[in-house]
């Protein structure tokens, strides 16, 4: 089990590995007392490319060496077996919550962020979680969650006969069209919620089939203009109603950098295949936000 063979160290230790490797001396390296060392591990640091044997002394907060000398500390590991590695950052979690940043901890992450769905509202999101997240945490402002406060569902749920309708009568306004004005409105939500610390915009765009293209090129312009990336859940083009027909490609190709794709279902394969052969047809059509 990966979760279990895994030591995973704090953010900064990845900086740490980075300009410390050369520089830790094993001579002056046994004469110190660290607070805590880690021997016989197998220690990974993709920064600078190393993947041996070493042990690792840490003193306070920061890793003072990396070695294959023996050290001393107050406190010691033994991590034979197992990898000792610089905290993981998942960028795709869904479980913001004290169990699950536990879990995410004990996957050797410790960054957590929920980037594609995003959080509304945002301050809320990181009042919650404030001094008491076991973890790094952080989160894009949710389009979905702004454009429902804009939208303002109604349903009632006990109407519902099958599975789709749950889903229309939970989320009616994800199967409505917003007008511009509701689309300008979306906007300073979506400008709010980067003002209150946004990571970016996180699009479910399989979520909301209604939002149409208007809408996601207006609010991958409110992306652009604060220089941040939309997450985006890619959209089946079966999902696609009331003028919600989208190919978030056309849209955003030209500047990758502000897009990142959060999702590809398997189910999608057949969509996906089709989208690529339109863009080896088309590859210069993008639209310039
Ligand atoms: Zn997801």
């Amino acid at each position: 089990m990966m979760t279990r063979m895994i030591i995973a160290l704090g953010a900064r230790s990845l900086l740490a590995c980075g300009t410390l490797i050369a520089a830790a001396a094993p001579l002056h390296a046994q004469r110190t007392i660290f607070d805590r060392v880690i021997v016989h591990g197998r220690v990974m640091d993709p920064a600078s490319g190393l993947d041996a044997p070493r042990n690792v002394g840490i003193i306070g907060s920061k890793i003072a060496a990396i070695t294959t000398a023996p050290l001393t500390g107050k406190d010691t590991i033994d991590a034979k077996g197992m990898v000792v590695a610089p905290g993981f950052i998942d960028l795709h979690d869904h479980w913001q919550s004290p169990a699950g940043y536990r879990f995410a901890a004990l996957d050797g992450v410790t960054t957590a962020l929920e980037l594609e769905g995003g959080a509304w509202p945002v301050s809320e999101f990181y009042k919650e979680h404030e001094g008491k997240a076991l973890i790094n945490f952080g989160a894009t402002v949710s389009h979905g969650g702004a454009r429902a406060e804009v939208l303002k569902p109604t349903g009632a749920l006990d109407q519902a006969k099958t599975a789709q309708d749950t889903l229309v009568l939970k989320h009616p306004e994800a199967y409505r069209r917003a007008t511009p004005e509701q689309v300008r409105q979306i906007q300073q939500l979506i400008a709010r919620g980067l003002d209150e610390g946004g990571l970016g915009i996180g699009f479910g765009l399989a979520y909301t089939p209604a939002a149409g293209r208007d809408e996601i090129f207006r609010l991958f312009q409110t992306a652009a203009s604060y220089g941040v990336t939309s997450f985006v859940h890619v959209r089946h083009a079966s999902l696609a109603i009331n003028g919600g027909s989208i190919d978030r490609r056309r849209v955003a190709a030209h500047r990758p950098r502000h897009q990142h794709g959060a999702r590809r279902h398997a189910d999608g394969a057949g969509h996906d295949r089709g989208r690529a052969e339109t863009r080896r047809r088309r590859p210069h059509r993008a639209l310039s936000i």
